[in-house]
């Protein structure tokens, strides 16, 4: 068992000012916390947290990755809070803890490699600390290291996490150490029998291959000795049983057939003394044709820089050899960590260009590099700044650009999904659809049948598949509202001279002109009259000579029908005589019932219907072809319960008890308010806003004549919206 002293003792080799004052009360205070319960060993718990700070005192961390190493199960484990831990150890140390708690709350299982790659990349989206991932892998190591006393079925779990996460999120962070390790304890748990049969038969191989490995050792540092090629140190050993069994595998062979399970290393100080020492080797022994690869003039993406080659020995066994300077190796070994050193309190301070370079390559930034400078003083990492991975329901991954909003995410899933989508739970709470998503955010999209996709999602949809959908919905719906509304404009017109529409489109007249509109077919023409584009009177005059027009007594205006639809925000208004028509008020004027209106022909989205005295309708006049005469449904009983909401602005003098006076008022003759807002001038006025519910124009005046009436209101006006 690792003695906290020890622990205090190796932080202090390598960091002789390091805060041991905040390592000691996070030890005292995760023991506490910790006591009492104990692992599945049977030990301690404060064992495994003491384990992990230990491994992150080896990569030489900093004092809050090693705090944040001993308090890591704290909040998960006991009853501790993070507030509790930002209180006692500050915001650094909690943050990390937060992180390290909140990547640790998800659990990935999904055998499909696709899957597998969107969790690795989710989850290192979620970190923007990279003390959290070293925390996590030093956890997720120690919890390898004891796998054994778990029972079989969290053995298996976690281990098959290891192998399709972790391991691979060590290698990209070029921390190779880590990795070898942690896959190499993923196959002994996942495949016991494969991988005991494998470790007893290289076993028995070993001690040839241990002494041939000290021979090949001689006899190279003899020659490079002798071509006086500076080397710092020489390694061989036998390959890990995973690589091996990896290698058995895809080469579909047995163990006594793998010739090349020994791996030499050569540790150089300079680049030019890698090249030196590779073409010694190459004079010692002959190289295996393609298996050359410069790894040093070609870094792979995670850094990882290396000359390889795999040579035959006198005896005929071949080998590999890795050839790279101290600084590469650290580097491969290491990986991030071995840039996150302790550096107490000066982190800022580190500005090596190369390592840099080697930082965003490492964090694939492609576009829009930031300033390096910046990203290391915040110590922020954000690997992945375009994107964000979140989860369906059943756990699997689903990645967007960053902004996406729960309309992508249910057109992600099927564009019927998205065309009916009606709300969204996000971690199990409704939220706004247009709620950006972020990181881990588990979402449940809420449809329902016949429901239709609105323009407003286009203002904040991020995703082209989204947006080119919504568009086409709505293109196609705005046509056949147009087409539907120019038909009935058409058969108006038609009739006002006394002609059968019907006969007049299915006529040869009819299709013959159908060039001079530039249209395909019949629809087209209606279409183009319901955008306004063309007059029913243009259309008319192509089929019947003008002379014979004759215009029939007029049959009156189109009567309105208001039919409020509750809940949608936006009453609609039908038309009688043209049953599906889009009626609906226009916001700037809010007509109401018993007001004068003109009605007007929109491009694809049906009939606005504004005040006569609306300064709009004034602008509307320059294109009379639009215009079309409506009028207020006098049919008995026709929305008798309908009512508008206008909002009057009243001048008042600022007196107390003016407010609740108003609003008396306004109950007492039957009305209801929706909103009330107050507010002073410099003046010594004030200006009251008031929504009321009105039924008609009746009503209307009543209200603003009684509202007029009180003592102390100077004005009252309708607000223009
Ligand atoms: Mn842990």
């Amino acid at each position: 068992m690792i003695r906290f002293e020890d622990l205090l003792e190796k932080v202090r080799a390598y960091s002789p000012d390091a805060d041991v004052e905040l390592l000691r009360r996070a030890y005292v205070f995760s023991a506490f916390e910790h006591r009492g319960q104990v692992r599945h060993s049977g030990e301690p718990y404060l064992i495994h947290p003491l384990a992990v700070a230990d491994f992150l005192a080896d990569m030489r961390l900093d004092a809050v990755a090693i705090s944040a190493g001993l308090l890591h199960d704290t909040v998960e484990d006991t009853l501790t809070t993070i507030d509790r831990i930002r209180e006692l150890f500050g915001p650094e140390v909690a943050h990390v803890v937060e992180g390290v708690t909140k990547i640790s709350a998800i659990s990935f299982s999904s055998s499909e490699e696709r899957q597998a790659e969107n969790f690795r990349k989710m989850l290192l989206a979620m970190v923007d600390d990279v003390r959290v991932i070293l925390v996590k892998l030093a956890d997720r190591l120690h919890n390898m290291r004891t796998l054994g006393h778990l029972p079989e079925e969290r053995r298996l779990t976690i281990a098959q996490e290891t192998r399709d996460i972790y391991a691979p999120i060590a290698n990209r962070l070029g921390m190779s150490k880590v990795k070898n390790e942690l896959e190499e304890l993923s196959f002994r748990y996942l495949d016991p029998a494969a991988y005991e049969a494998l470790r007893v038969s290289v076993d028995a191989k070993r001690r040839v291959t241990e002494g041939l490995i000290v021979g090949l050792k001689k006899t190279i540092a003899a020659k490079l000795a002798e071509a006086q090629v500076p080397i710092i140190e020489i390694d061989g050993r036998i390959k890990r049983l995973w690589s091996i069994q990896q290698k058995l595998r895809r080469q579909k062979i047995e163990l006594e057939e793998v010739y090349d399970f020994i791996a030499m290393r050569i540790v150089t100080e300079a680049v030019k003394d890698c090249y030196a020492a590779l073409g010694i080797i190459h004079q010692i022994w002959s190289p295996v044709p393609g298996r050359i690869k410069d790894f040093i003039a070609m870094p792979r993406p995670n850094g990882y820089q290396s000359l390889h080659t795999s040579v035959v020995s006198e005896h005929g066994t071949p080998f590999e050899v890795q050839i790279r300077t101290i600084e590469m190796h650290r580097m491969a070994e290491e990986g991030i960590a071995a840039h996150w050193k302790y550096k107490e309190g000066r982190i800022g301070d580190q500005r090596d260009e190369r390592y840099f370079q080697w930082m965003r390559q490492l964090l694939e930034y492609q576009h829009g590099v930031r300033d390096p400078q910046e990203f290391i003083q915040n110590l922020k990492i954000d690997l992945y700044p375009e994107e964000v991975y979140t989860f369906t329901p059943k756990g699997q991954v689903k990645a967007f650009p960053r902004g996406a909003t729960p309309i992508d995410f249910a057109y992600a899933i099927h564009t019927a999904v998205g065309q009916q989508c009606v709300g969204a739970r996000v971690n199990g709470k409704m939220v706004p659809l247009r709620t950006l998503l972020k990181n881990g955010d588990i979402v449940e999209i809420v449809t329902s049948a016949g429901h239709k996709p609105s323009r407003d999602w286009l203002n904040f949809v991020v995703t082209s598949h989204a947006r080119y959908e919504i568009k086409h919905f709505i293109r196609v719906e705005e046509k056949a509202r147009a087409r539907d509304l120019g038909r009935k404009v058409f058969d108006k017109e038609a009739r006002r001279y006394d002609l059968n529409p019907r006969t007049l489109v299915e006529g040869d007249a009819f299709a013959r002109s159908l060039a001079d509109f530039s249209a395909q077919k019949a629809d087209d023409v209606f279409a183009a009259i319901g955008y306004g584009k063309l007059s029913p009177r243009q259309v008319l005059a192509k089929l019947v000579p003008s002379d014979s027009l004759r215009e029939k007594p007029p049959e009156g205006p189109v009567t309105a029908a208001v039919k409020r639809v509750l809940g949608t925000g936006e009453e609609k208004i039908k038309v009688h005589g043209f049953d599906d028509l889009m009626v609906f008020r226009a916001r700037c004027c809010n007509p109401i019932r018993g007001e004068k209106i003109v009605g007007y022909i929109t491009r694809g989205k049906g009939v606005s219907v504004h005040s006569a005295t609306c300064p709009n309708v004034i602008n509307l006049l320059y294109d009379p072809e639009r215009r079309i005469e409506v009028e207020w449904d006098k049919s008995s009983g026709a929305d008798a319960a309908a009512r508008y909401t206008v909002t009057l602005t009243m001048e008042v003098e600022d007196r107390k008890g003016l407010l609740a006076d108003v609003s008396a008022k306004i109950a007492g003759i039957n009305t209801n308010i929706r909103n009330l807002e107050a507010r002073t001038d410099e003046d010594q006025h004030a200006r009251i806003d008031v929504t009321v519910e009105i039924s008609d124009l009746k009503h209307l005046e009543k209200v603003m004549k009684s509202l007029r009436g009180i003592d102390g209101v100077l004005n009252v006006e309708r607000a223009a919206r």
